[in-house]
């Protein structure tokens, strides 16, 4: 075995006991071919994961993607339109959505929504728009939101308050924030969900901001087949892979990993209701 391959351990090989919950996945878009799904999901069953979020990012993802889980009970969905979508949502996706939460109880949570202005800043005033209209959604249906933020914080912020979200059940999702923006989305009682970049050496200001960070509040995700942890970043990213993250932030936070991967595990299925 060449030492490259030393360097990096199967997910298994942490040995976690199947209690641990992955948020946040795309396995219906472009990374994953329908034909891999059920083994993507035995590594991830391998690895200890008990539950899989996958995200549909709007009602025609969702449509054309759900049966891709149909045998798969441990597959959750989420779903809701993505802020980089904004310009091309039309006026009746946001009923479309509310239709299949109603028809679905598998969908669990509206998300991912909020803004983003590191991809697309020039669509503001158009994302603001979705971003409350689901947000309404969320409240209607009184599920969980599940929230997308780029360079766009203090915007995020200031339209939850707005609509009055403080205390309400709402993950800030793939956060990569510093200690101060995590001591504003923490005041309002919102849920941290921490993905793989927190694994990366040099990222030192969120290692930080996650070293202060509540552990009941915390959920752990991927983003696959994005933003792949160490040691197998350059990879694609896939559920199995949440054990490193896991391991990371464990450290971080001075607990054992079993112990966290659980802790994390209970605080995502009663976010999410699973
Ligand atoms: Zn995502």
């Amino acid at each position: 075995m060449s030492k490259k391959k030393a360097e990096r351990p199967e997910p298994a090989s942490l040995g976690l006991p199947r209690v641990g919950v992955e948020s946040h996945a795309h396995l219906d878009g472009e990374g994953f071919s329908p034909e891999e799904i059920p083994a993507v999901l035995e590594r991830a069953a391998g690895a200890g994961i008990a539950q899989v979020g996958n995200v549909y990012l709007g009602p025609a993802a969702y449509a054309a993607g759900r049966g891709l889980f149909a045998g798969h009970p441990e597959v959750f969905g989420i779903l809701g339109q993505h802020p980089c979508d904004a310009a091309t949502a039309v006026p009746g996706d946001v009923a479309a959505m509310e239709a299949a939460f109603r028809a679905d109880g598998n969908l669990k949570a509206v998300g991912e929504i909020g803004l983003d202005y590191y991809w697309d800043a020039t669509t503001a005033e158009v994302q603001k728009r979705l971003f409350r209209d689901q947000l309404a959604l969320a409240r209607e249906l009184a599920l969980p939101a599940v929230i997308h933020s780029r360079d766009a914080a203090a915007d995020t912020l200031a339209i939850l308050d707005d609509l009055g979200f403080a205390g309400r059940p709402l993950v800030w999702h793939c956060f990569g924030g510093d200690a101060a923006l995590a001591r504003e989305i923490a005041r309002r009682g919102f849920y941290f969900s921490i993905p793989g970049p927190v694994t990366y050496r040099k990222n030192t200001a969120l290692a930080e901001a996650v070293a202060g960070l509540d552990p009941t509040r915390l959920l752990l995700e991927t983003d696959a087949p994005y933003l792949t942890p160490e040691p197998w970043r350059g990879k694609r990213n896939e559920p199995a892979l949440l054990v490193f993250t896991a391991a990371r932030v464990a450290a971080l936070l001075g607990l054992e990993t079993a112990a966290l991967w659980r802790q994390t595990g209970d605080n995502a299925r009663a976010f999410f209701g699973l």
